[in-house]
């Protein structure tokens, strides 16, 4: 490629929408530009960087023997409606009608139409398994798009969906996403870890997410370094503490709280610990009212509490139902005399006289306890883990991290296939449904991910495998004809070496070059120079090295060959 004849209009300054460094930087280089809200054009330089990223995905896709095929992203709602999703799966399904007054969506995923066609497709055990994959625009109206195509609109996702005839097979089919995404992230060049992930609105029996860690990363996830359990921090359990405070029980009191609710508030005018006091969380579970509880420095986790009772939604209750259910404004909740269910968290039961609200307004109980005054129905782990928890497979110290969810895969087992009657035949003859799983990678997310991880002040450093061209050959002096001679032949060279490669053949100072070729990151810069060249000499460069090294011209292009083929191997 050459630099006059392509279109990388780069930036000077950083741009002031953008919050992230990959979003500025692909803003800077040139990669994207914004149409609207969360919906972006990629430029042909970004595009390059996407394609290799698809091309990675797809080879390894391949080689783990999966199928590629592609579907369309105009859903009818029939196939959502079959599959129970189009009522409950909120605004991100952009919902329209065609001419005929008919509800279609554009897809988020494709659980429905894969299922509709294997339906149609697949009848005998002796056709399994089978996984299918599409690298495919998506659409999701995002309530927060951010962070340019990190968190976008319209985006590009490679997904795949494997069927089984039991569930031992769709283990099987699980782990072999499972290594085959540790090959792609491999070669992506991430530093990333495999958490465990909550199933969420696609359903099904248990998940794990890939993330790529960056402390600009959206995601918290949970780390033991001493046995390896990660988890997102949604996901992250809990070991349930028996720590029992050896106290007498005193007696209940009201005591009078003005305009006094939060937490924070109340500890300070009551002058008691958090640790002493009871949040009383009303929730509504499929619309059913459930109290929770957790201690005053804790947070409910309402993903753990839905999963608790296997229910579809979960919402905290609005100011009206609080004050129908507990006679009381928001603030002033407590478990003592509530009619309603009550499930506490595990660090609640040793807890001694603590402090909730009264359930009145402008009143809070001290020395409330457990058995004397209020029953709990049900003890579980219904909050999110902190810093001062211990590893709940080892007990080992936890570390928090941030990470950029870049591929997600999930078990299904049968929720799809039941809801929408797929089955096939087995060995005996019987009509069972498929055993599914399913498999996502953020294409575009991956390359703001490997920017996010990689850059420095000059620019972006991407790592070879994902770089919009392997090579930079600059000529410094354009109007030098030996130098530009030099610098053609090299380009030309390294073109028939497979390599590729941009010549930045620019009537411009060198400076400028210099600069856009660090801004862009493309990994190895060979400098053609009027004073080396005296020499027989060339400059060699790693975008990722602050050395330059003198090359002899005679061994160009065999080092710089070597030197790609180099980077490549560094990434196995
Ligand atoms: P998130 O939790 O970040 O919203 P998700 O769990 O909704 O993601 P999945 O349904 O698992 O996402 O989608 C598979 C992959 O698609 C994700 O791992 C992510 O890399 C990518 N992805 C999801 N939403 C977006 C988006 N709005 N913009 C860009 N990529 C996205
Ligand atoms: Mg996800």
């Amino acid at each position: 490629m050459r630099y006059t004849k392509y279109f990388i209009p780069t930036y000077k300054e950083d741009p002031s929408e953008a919050e992230v460094i990959s979003h500025k930087l692909m803003l800077r280089a040139g990669m994207i530009r914004k149409i609207t809200t969360g919906i972006y054009t990629y430029l042909p330089l970004g595009l390059r960087c996407i394609r290799k990223v698809e091309n990675i995905v797809r080879d390894e896709m391949n080689r783990a023997g999966a199928i590629e095929l592609l579907m369309p992203a105009f859903q009818p709602a029939e196939l959502w409606k079959e599959s129970g999703r189009w009522d409950y799966y909120g605004k991100e399904l952009l919902r329209f009608k065609d001419r005929y007054g008919r509800d279609a969506c554009l897809g988020p995923t494709h659980e429905e139409v894969i299922t509709a066609i294997v339906r149609n497709e697949i009848h005998s055990y002796k056709q399994l398994p089978v996984n299918f994959y599409q690298i495919q625009t998506k659409f999701r109206d995002e309530i927060r798009p951010r962070f340019g195509i990190m968190r976008c609109r319209e985006f590009i996702m490679k997904d795949a969906y494997s069927f089984d005839a039991d569930e031992e097979g769709a283990n099987k089919s699980y782990e072999i996403m499972k290594e085959t995404y540790h090959r792609i992230f491999k070669r992506c060049g991430f530093r990333f870890s495999m958490v465990e992930a909550d199933t969420g609105t696609i359903g099904g029996s248990y998940s794990h997410e890939f993330m790529v860690l960056a402390d600009t990363g959206e995601d918290q996830i949970v780390v033991c370094e001493k046995c390896g359990y990660a988890a997102n921090l949604e996901k992250a359990e809990v070991s349930e503490i028996a720590e029992f405070q050896d106290e007498p029980e005193l007696p209940m009191q009201e005591v009078d709280t003005p305009d006094i609710k939060s937490i924070e508030e109340v500890s300070s005018f009551l002058n008691v610990s958090p640790k002493k006091l009871v949040k009383t969380l009303i929730c509504l579970v499929d619309e059913k009212p459930v109290a929770a509880l957790v201690r005053g420095d804790h947070e409910l986790n309402e993903i753990k509490l839905r999963n608790l009772f296997g229910a579809e939604q979960i919402r905290l209750a609005d100011e009206e139902i609080v004050q129908e259910i507990t006679g009381a404004p928001v603030g002033f909740a407590g478990p003592v005399g509530l009619k309603i269910k009550i499930v506490a968290d595990h660090s609640i039961k040793g807890m001694k006289n603590f402090v909730t609200g009264a359930n009145k307004k402008d009143k809070h109980l001290i020395n409330v306890n457990i058995g004397r005054d209020f029953q709990v129905d049900t003890f579980a782990d219904i909050r999110f883990i902190t810093p001062q928890d211990r590893c709940p497979r080892c007990g080992n110290d936890i570390l928090f991290k941030r990470g950029i969810e870049v591929g997600h895969i999930f078990k299904l087992g049968t929720k799809y296939s039941k809801a929408m009657n797929a089955t096939f035949t087995d060995k005996d003859g019987k009509e069972k449904p498929f055993v599914m799983g399913c498999y996502g990678i953020g294409i575009g997310r991956c390359v703001a991910a490997a920017i996010e991880q990689s850059h420095d002040e000059n620019g972006i450093i991407f790592p070879i495998s994902i770089a919009p061209f392997e090579v930079i050959v600059l000529p410094v002096q354009m109007n030098d004809a030996d130098v530009v001679k030099e610098a053609e032949k090299i380009y030309h060279k390294l073109l028939e070496a497979g390599i590729d490669v941009i010549i930045d053949d620019r009537d411009e100072r060198a400076g400028v070059k210099f600069n856009d070729a660090d801004l862009i990151g493309i990994p190895i810069r060979v400098t053609v120079g009027k004073k080396a060249l005296k020499e027989q000499k060339l400059e060699l460069k790693l975008r990722s090295e602050k050395e330059k090294e003198l090359i002899p011209l005679s061994s160009v292009p065999e080092i710089v060959i070597n030197k790609v083929k180099e980077l490549y191997d560094s990434l196995k």
